[in-house]
């Protein structure tokens, strides 16, 4: 028999208490009718971000804080695992495999507190701890709906490179221990419940694959079975054509191409984790994204080319936690190192530079970068460029920490003339002011910089230029 293999991820909130867990196992219950299933989860909402807090007090040397957390976190998933699993026997089970992990991250916290040294490896330790309850948990509850299921450490799957906090997957090696570990289970009619967010090296040392990870975990199990789809289900509809909270017409996107999803994941719309493509761009899987709390609607699917009539503008997003700096004057006209000196200076200081604009007259470069980054940039541009300041060789650094960048996003705009000029014109009758704008050679981009106070005008006149909000032909 040959069903369909799909990968099932469901994201901490869609796991976040008993009944978001009960609504879960509904849609794994129903889908394992008719497909082999790989479920893959996050810890339950909130968890990661207490880990990591508990971590930090123990470096500081608090040895209260992991025994206060482990008490914490034992009785969060005890309510849902006696609201949700009623045979004594599955019950003791889980709970045996919740205090095993219970226990090891009180040990992880003392040692912490104890050395007083938190290491890269150590927090990657202790932040996958609550993956490594969730799983267990919610395979206990598949299996007491009537679904065969078993918790498994991603550990045993992903192999990665040693690159604590963001680790990058080793294809092969991953496609081996998958197929060996997970095949054998969906022959024989078993859910594998795997535990998102966590690899680990070739010797067996627990990696992170980065913060919101386990969406990357989704797709890279997808890529090494071969699967079918890779389904994503988090809390909300899909991508949205823009920020519900500012452009109240927004609307889910029925289909997308997965270079537009990884713009919009890289500029803020925040629903996939920036590197969860990158795992199927290859094997051209297509990926869902739903809503757990609302399954009988349809998605997002994003597929290798996206939908076939889908021409233009497919969605806009906003980002305000950014600051713009300039660094300029008619002095640096000619001077040929400005433009590298000032990218080396960010780069130094490590800096993500978001956006960059140089008008043709080159009196001035500007860029934006996050805000958490903004201080230390420009102090470190006003070190490195401290004697052409004082020739007056470079006029000034300045910093402006209230804008936006807003940003059009669309594959196909390539190539479309009149989408900059569109955008612009519709800002203009709306009295936006633009003050830098970028597009990227790709086209499947064009970002501008407004004040802060304009982006959600901003929004709203190019939401309304492209008909984002009206039903268009093709979609739902
Ligand atoms: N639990 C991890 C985090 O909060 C991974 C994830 O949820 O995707 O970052
Ligand atoms: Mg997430």
């Amino acid at each position: 028999m040959n069903r369909p293999v799909r990968v099932m991820k469901f994201g901490g909130t869609s796991v976040g208490d008993a009944s978001s867990i009960a609504r879960a196992a509904q849609i794994v219950a129903q889908a394992s009718r008719e497909a082999s299933l790989v479920v893959v989860v996050s810890a339950m909402r909130g968890v990661t971000n207490r880990l990591v807090a508990a971590a930090t007090c123990a470096e500081a040397g608090d040895r209260e804080e992991g025994a206060k957390l482990a008490g914490e976190l034992r009785n969060q998933h005890e309510v849902a695992l006696k609201s949700l699993i009623q045979a004594q026997e599955r019950r003791t089970s889980v709970t045996s495999r919740l205090n095993e992990v219970l226990a090891e991250a009180q040990r992880l916290c003392e040692g912490t507190a104890l050395l007083r040294e938190l290491t890269p490896r150590s927090l990657d330790s202790i932040s996958s701890l609550g993956e490594r309850l969730s799983a267990p948990l919610v395979a206990g509850v598949l299996t007491e709906l009537g679904v065969p299921a078993e918790p498994i450490d991603a550990t045993e799957l992903i192999v990665t490179d040693s690159h604590h906090g963001g680790a990058e997957p080793l294809r092969d090696k991953t496609r081996a221990r998958s197929e060996s570990r997970l095949r054998p289970l969906l022959q024989e009619g078993i859910v594998p419940v795997v535990t998102g967010f966590i690899g680990a090296t070739p010797e067996g040392v627990l990696t992170t694959l980065g913060r919101g990870g386990s969406d990357y975990s989704a797709t890279i199990l997808g890529a090494a079975l071969g699967a079918d789809e890779v389904i994503i289900w988090t809390d909300v509809d899909g991508v949205l054509t823009a920020d519900p909270r500012l452009v109240t017409d927004a609307r889910t996107i029925p289909e997308i191409s997965y270079r537009e999803a990884a713009e919009l994941a890289y500029f803020g719309a925040k629903v996939l984790h920036p590197k969860t493509l990158r795992a199927v761009m290859e094997a051209g899987i297509p990926v869902w994204i739903r809503n757990s709390f609302a399954p009988e609607r349809s998605g997002t699917k994003i597929t290798p080319q996206g939908p076939a009539n889908g021409g233009g503008v497919k969605a806009l997003t906003a980002m305000s936690d950014a600051a713009l700096i300039s660094v300029g004057g008619p002095g640096i006209v000619g001077v040929p190192d400005v433009v590298g000196r000032t990218f080396s200076t960010t780069a130094a200081v490590r800096a993500n530079v978001l956006l960059i604009s140089q008008s043709s007259s080159q009196n001035d470069i500007c860029f934006i970068v996050s805000s958490a980054d903004a201080r230390r940039t420009v102090e470190a541009l006003r070190e490195e460029f401290s004697q052409d300041l004082a020739h007056h060789n470079v006029e000034h650094i300045t910093l402006d920490p209230k804008i936006a960048i807003v940003a059009v996003v669309g594959e196909n705009m390539r190539g479309i003339p009149g989408v900059a000029g569109r955008t612009f014109s519709a800002l203009g009758r709306d009295n936006v002011n633009i003050i830098a704008i970028a597009q990227g050679s790709s086209e499947s981009n064009i970002s501008f910089v407004v004040d802060r106070d304009s982006m959600e005008s901003a929004l709203m006149a190019a939401h309304r230029e492209f008909n984002l909000g009206a039903a268009r032909a093709g979609s739902e």
